[in-house]
């Protein structure tokens, strides 16, 4: 099944809202399996509303639009829609009460505006709203096209899909069309990667698409192939194994699975804990860690040690090291985590000591050099990476480095 979505809003155009429906949707979607050919934004204008909707429809068997279905002037999905069918808007009591309902459970007036929101194009059926006062449309054609409006805000959005779209379409002939797969890696570029797994194209054939997608943790490789036919699953599988033999411990999972996460699995399952002592990261490794739920069982805390003063007083780096080899150096990233290992009393310590920029850099350590630090009860070693010139991405990339040094290590 074909699938375009249509994103409605002006605030869309001019970027002052990010468009995380269409990520979302295309996400979820895709993992049903329906095949997304096109996503349009438009902004709140009639014109462009019906002209989009139109091709829409004509060319996906399932359009989806998300925004302008709200109570105010400048919501105009709800009329255009019901331009373009021909179909009249009526107003459902039943949601009219719901929508009073709302508001009273709020203790809020119902403001004048409600009536607008119980609208909907005859023909249309609607959606409950878990957690807000606009409802969703749905509309099937006699010929199986399928239209569904959803409203901008994507809390309302999301809540609406997983309670009434979803469940629906799992019903629909045509969904489950694509299968993918999705292997993530660590710790090695795209380049390189590509290099390792070679020319793919036997075990690909024509059935199962490759497709590399970087990202500063990692590159993820997303296998897609045509659900129909029914020995997908196997010939995924086959696809799979054969990455596996040839990028071995570069993959680290499937699926949605996250670096820091696979490192908290590998520490826990070691009776581990980690400490990360951060220069030039500033404690986005911290702060990487404790996103994952639990890591408490094994994440002790960070240092963030900036200035050379904080290197020498918190984490005990010698002053001669830092004379000798610069603040940026393996001696310095050794010591770093050696230093919070011995501060925080964990079994493992990371470090970052680099070259973020734009400015700072020298011909000998340009923009983008970092040096990982790691230390443990038996080894204790650093390892020099160059990144990019960028400073926002050299700090994803030095925290990711580091956490890809601790969990590399702890699994050799
Ligand atoms: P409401 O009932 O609030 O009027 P609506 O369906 O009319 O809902 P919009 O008015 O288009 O939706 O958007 C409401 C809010 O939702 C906007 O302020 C915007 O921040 C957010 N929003 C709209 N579209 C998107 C989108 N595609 N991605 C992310 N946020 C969005
Ligand atoms: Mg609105």
């Amino acid at each position: 099944m074909k699938a375009q979505l249509l994103t409605i809003g002006d605030e869309l155009l001019i970027g002052q809202t990010t468009n995380t429906n269409a990520a979302w949707l295309g996400g979820r979607l895709s993992r049903l399996g329906v095949r997304m050919t096109r996503t349009v934004t438009v902004g709140d204008a009639r014109e462009a509303i019906f002209r989009e909707l139109d091709r829409a429809y004509e060319e996906a068997r399932f359009v989806i639009c998300t925004g302008g279905l709200g109570p105010t002037h400048d919501d105009l999905t709800r009329t255009v829609i019901a331009d373009y069918f021909g179909a009249p808007l009526q107003t459902d009591p039943d949601v009219l009460e719901r929508v009073r309902q709302y508001y009273d459970r709020r203790n809020r007036d119902v403001p004048p505006s409600a009536p607008a929101l119980a609208q909907r194009p005859e023909g249309f059926e609607t959606l409950d709203n878990p957690v807000g006062a606009a409802v969703g449309l749905w509309h099937e054609a006699p010929d199986g096209r399928l239209i569904v409006l959803l409203p901008g805000i994507p809390e309302e959005m999301t809540a609406i899909f997983e309670a009434s779209v979803q469940p629906r379409l799992e019903e629909q002939s045509g969904v489950g069309e694509v299968r993918h797969r999705t292997l993530v890696t660590a710790g090695i570029g795209e380049t390189a990667l590509q290099e390792k797994l070679g020319d793919l194209s036997d075990v690909l054939g024509d059935d199962v698409s490759l497709a590399y997608l970087p990202s500063t943790s990692g590159v993820r490789l997303r296998l897609s192939a045509d659900a129909r036919q029914t020995m997908a699953g196997a010939r995924l599988d086959t696809v799979e194994a054969a990455i596996r033999e040839r990028a071995g411990d570069d993959i680290i999972g499937t699926g949605d699975v996250t670096l820091e996460a696979v490192l908290g699995d590998a520490l826990r399952a070691r009776d581990a804990t980690i400490a990360s002592a951060e220069s030039a990261t500033g404690g986005l490794i911290g702060h990487r860690l404790t996103g994952v739920s639990g890591s408490s069982d094994y994440y002790l805390g960070s240092v963030v040690a900036y200035a050379n003063s904080a290197k020498k007083t918190v984490l005990g780096v010698d002053e001669a090291a830092i004379r000798e080899h610069g603040a940026v150096s393996e001696a310095v990233a050794v010591q770093m985590a050696e230093g919070v290992r011995e501060a925080l009393g964990t079994t493992v310590g990371v470090s970052t000591t680099g070259i973020a920029g734009p400015t700072g850099g020298t011909p000998d350590k340009p923009v983008g050099t970092v040096w990982v630090g790691y230390a443990d009860a038996s080894e204790r070693h650093a390892r020099r990476h160059q990144f990019v010139e960028d400073r926002t991405l050299n700090k994803e990339l030095f925290a990711s480095a580091a956490l890809e040094e601790a969990r590399r290590t702890l699994s050799a």
